[in-house]
Order: C-alpha cells, then sequence, then structure tokens
C-alpha cells in the first residue's frame, strides 16, 4: 500500500491521517469540503508543531509528515487510494453516502474501511462496493497516542482484506487485536459497562464521584477513574454507546443508567461543554456531586 484515503478531518480522521503520513505512506484527507479538510491539516500541523518544542520530533519529522498530507476537496481524487479509511461523524446515512460515492470512483481491488465506534459492520458494508473489500478499522482518540487498532470483520470481509489492513496497521507502529462484528467490538463491550455501573453505583448512593475515581484509580491501577474519563469521552457518547449494547444484544445487564441519562439530559456532557461529572469552570475540576 502506499496511497491512503482519509475522509472526514475531524479529531479521529486528523489523527488516521497524521500517523498515516509520518509512517510513509502519501494521504488524501477530504471533508465536506476542501476548507474543512485543510483545517484538519492546519490542526495536524499545530500537534505536531507542539511535539518540536517538546523535542519529541525534530522539524525535518514535522515537515515531511506534513508534505505527505493533501487535502483535497472531493472524493473522486480518491480514485488512485489503495485503502480509505472513512472517519466522518458517527451517522449511518452519512457514512452510506460517503460509501456510495466513493465506492463509484476506487479502484476495484482498492480496500474501504470505516472507524466506526458502534455502526454494525456487516450492516455498513451493504453500501460499499464490495463487502468482500469491507471492514472495520477502530482506532482510538487521540490516535497518536494511543497504541491499539480493534480490527473488526464483517460476515463477507475476505482474509485477504483482514491481512492487508493488519499489515497496513503494524507499519503505523500500532497494535492490532481482531473482533467479530459484535455491539460495542472489544474496548467499549468492556468499558461501557463499567462507567455506566459506576453511574448506577453513583445514583444508589455508594459513594462519591471523587471516592469511586480514586479507588479504581488505585485500586485497580487504571490511569483515570470512570467518572474522569467518561467526561473526557464525553457522557452523550458514553451513552450512546451503552444504548448500542443493549439494543444490539437485548441484555438487561446493558440497560443505561438512569443518572447517566440524567446527565445527558441536561446537556451535561463532559469536558467539550465544560461540566459532566465534573465542573471545569475553575483551575481545578470540581465533583459535581
Ligand atoms: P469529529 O466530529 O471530530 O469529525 C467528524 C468529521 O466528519 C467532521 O470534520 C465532519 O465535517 C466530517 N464529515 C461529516 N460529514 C461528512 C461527509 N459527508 N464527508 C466527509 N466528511 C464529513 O468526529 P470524530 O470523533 O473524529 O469521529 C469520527 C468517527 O470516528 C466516528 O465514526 C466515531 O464514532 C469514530 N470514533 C471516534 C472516537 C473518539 O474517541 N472520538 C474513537 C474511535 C472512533
Amino acid at each position: 500500500m502506499k496511497i491512503i484515503g482519509v475522509i472526514g478531518a475531524g479529531q479521529m480522521g486528523a489523527g488516521i491521517a497524521q500517523v498515516s503520513a509520518a509512517a510513509g505512506y502519501r494521504v488524501l484527507l477530504s471533508d465536506v469540503s476542501k476548507e474543512r479538510a485543510e483545517a484538519g491539516k492546519a490542526g495536524i500541523a499545530k500537534g505536531l508543531d507542539r511535539l518540536v518544542a517538546k523535542e519529541k520530533i525534530d522539524g525535518a519529522a514535522r515537515d515531511a509528515t506534513l508534505a505527505g498530507i493533501e487535502p483535497v476537496g472531493d472524493v473522486a481524487a480518491m480514485a488512485e487510494c489503495d485503502l480509505v479509511i472513512e472517519a466522518a461523524t458517527e451517522r449511518e446515512a452519512i457514512k452510506r453516502q460517503i460509501f456510495a460515492s466513493v465506492g463509484a470512483v476506487m479502484r476495484d481491488d482498492a480496500i474501504l474501511a470505516s472507524n466506526t465506534s458502534s455502526i454494525p459492520i456487516t450492516r455498513l458494508a451493504q453500501a460499499s462496493p464490495d463487502p468482500a473489500r469491507f471492514m472495520g478499522v477502530h482506532f482510538f482518540n487521540p490516535v497518536p497516542v494511543m497504541g491499539l487498532i480493534e480490527l473488526i470483520r464483517g460476515l463477507a470481509t475476505s482474509d485477504a482484506t483482514v491481512a492487508a489492513v493488519e499489515a497496513f496497521g503494524r507499519t503505523l507502529g500500532k497494535e492490532i487485536v481482531h473482533a467479530n462484528d459484535a455491539p460495542g467490538f472489544i474496548v467499549n463491550r468492556v468499558l461501557m459497562p463499567m462507567l455506566n455501573e459506576a453511574c448506577f453505583a453513583l445514583g444508589e448512593g455508594v459513594a462519591t464521584i471523587r471516592d469511586v475515581d480514586t479507588a479504581c484509580r488505585l485500586g485497580l491501577n487504571h490511569p483515570m477513574g470512570p467518572f474522569t474519563l467518561a467526561d473526557f469521552i464525553g457522557l452523550d457518547t458514553c451513552l450512546e454507546i451503552t444504548r448500542v449494547l443493549f439494543e444490539g444484544t437485548g441484555d438487561p445487564k446493558f440497560r443505561p443508567a438512569p443518572l447517566l441519562v440524567k446527565y445527558v439530559e441536561a446537556g451535561w456532557y463532559g469536558r467539550k461543554v465544560g461540566r459532566g461529572f465534573y465542573d471545569y469552570s475553575g483551575p481545578e475540576p470540581v465533583p459535581t456531586r
């Protein structure tokens, strides 16, 4: 593989473009407009400048990575790509429309992959030009920092497709794990019930936000507690994924905690809005309970 297309230049797409270009691939980066794709590249440049300032990379590495990323205004430019990774907004209709337009121009040996966190891969594959050459490639946020990629094969994904995307992922320096197409794949299947359970415990008065977080940090050796992590991810996202687990399995053990639903209904989505389980308006996060 030499040329990678990345569709969606938000936090995930920009990160995928960055790590791919840093590994030596030529990257075509698109979004809803060329301006948005260019804004994605400008964000990457800022992040790389910070790494240069911290002496984690040198100026030549930054320049080489940036030179490898070409913002494009139209998916028609993806005709020459070996692999196209879709990292657009988590809405099925948007992704289906992207697969139709990029599918019309892709080479008939090129692979199409989605970075979706929650939409079933087998279902999405139906909107792709060839389900055998379609799969899930789930990166983690922030992509340049997180060392894992979950690969998800749909029912029709071919072994050759899995092998090619696995080889690509390894060249990015990431560890690869394989998951079947089940709700939440691996990481969210295990993580979301823990975050949801922390919300049940809080709602039942088992302990305070601070004590649950401290208990998990020091008692489980987690780098951060569940409420701090949920605020980072976004409580709306946590609820959405928990609902996918609940609806996708039909198992009541995944039912969303009422307190999580309440926080989302209040618009307290976490860090991105300044308030979730913690209030971020002051110099230090303050627990809201
Ligand atoms: P984001 O909102 O930061 O970026 C989404 C980008 O897609 C935006 O720039 C938007 O303009 C663009 N977009 C929307 N419609 C488009 C279209 N028709 N064509 C091209 N671009 C379009 O979102 P994100 O956090 O980067 O998430 C992107 C995908 O990655 C989602 O599927 C999400 O579930 C998945 N994901 C997110 C995380 C995370 O922690 N944020 C982790 C793993 C996977």
